[in-house]
């Protein structure tokens, strides 16, 4: 869409005629709806939890907690579940605007893949193991160390595999790989889980995009995961990808870039 705005032209006093200039506000526009559907989804996000939160504790409020233990017990456990939910909600915010405010420094160093890998996989080994899914990595030694910042690589292989978990099914196989392109490193994280529909896959990536809303809450996820991914990933001046087949599962990759010519 533009705005007109008429200029005089006026030379010696006098009005000599005016000139039309058009403003493109278009794109204005769609950072304004972007933000606006932004703090739409993140009240409305905000706002389940909560509810169910004071819900249950009004019912145990009016006496539910004196009359029946076990059914008391059941509501207390719900309180708690939702409030995890907001807890992980909230410091997915944080991380979010902390990115997105540009003013985060990255601290560079050189970091060894297979370590950090290693590291995500193991704080990840109950919620494999309830799956019993096979978690496996591939030619991570072999790659020369990245170039990042290991507090937000740690976060982009959280988020990643904790999604192949999340989205696998009963006994699938996760695999983590790593392969030098150029002057990148290409890590991949693999699953062969429930997978992603082609229509889908080009809005992933974006703040609260969910390919199925229940699904993803009902597992825990806030939507926020994959943006998060991304911020980082460009930040380092690397990017993400994803390829999937859907019901045979996803392959996310990323890329860093290698500190081969670090001192
Ligand atoms: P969420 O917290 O919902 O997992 P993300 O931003 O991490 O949010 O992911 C966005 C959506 O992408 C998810 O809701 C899910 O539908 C889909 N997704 C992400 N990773 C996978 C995967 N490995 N397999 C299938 N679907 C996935």
């Amino acid at each position: 869409s533009t705005r007109v705005h008429w200029v005089p032209l006026v030379n010696a006093g006098e009005l000599r005629g005016v000139v039309a200039v058009f403003h493109d506000i278009s794109a204005l526009k769609r950072v304004e709806k972007i933000r606006r559907d932004f703090v739409a989804n993140v009240s409305h996000e905000l706002r389940t939890p909560v509810t169910v939160i004071k819900g249950y504790a009004e019912t145990l409020l009016t006496g539910a907690l004196a009359d029946d233990p076990q059914r008391s017990q059941h509501f207390l456990t719900i309180i708690d579940n939702h409030a995890s939910r907001l807890s992980t909600l909230i410091a997915d915010l944080l991380a979010l605007s902390e990115l997105e405010s540009g003013d985060n420094l990255l601290k560079l160093e050189s970091v060894r893949l297979e370590s950090a890998v290693r590291q995500s996989l193991q704080l990840l080994e109950l919620k494999a193991e309830e799956k019993a899914l096979v978690m496996r990595c591939e030619g991570l030694g072999q790659v020369l160390p990245v170039f990042a910042d290991r507090k937000r690589l740690d976060q982009v292989l959280m988020n990643l595999l904790d999604n192949a978990i999340k989205y696998s099914k009963i006994g699938g196989t996760v695999t983590v790989s790593a392969r030098e392109v150029e002057d990148q490193v290409q890590i991949e994280v693999r699953d062969t889980g429930i997978g992603i529909p082609e229509s889908d896959l080009p809005r992933l990536f974006e703040r609260f995009y969910r390919v199925d809303e229940a699904r993803s809450r009902e597992r825990g996820g806030t939507g926020l995961g994959l943006s998060i991914v991304k911020h980082i990933v460009q930040a380092h001046g690397g990017s993400v990808a994803v390829t999937s087949t859907l019901g045979e599962g996803a392959t996310f990759s990323f890329t860093l870039p290698t500190a081969e010519r670090l001192p």
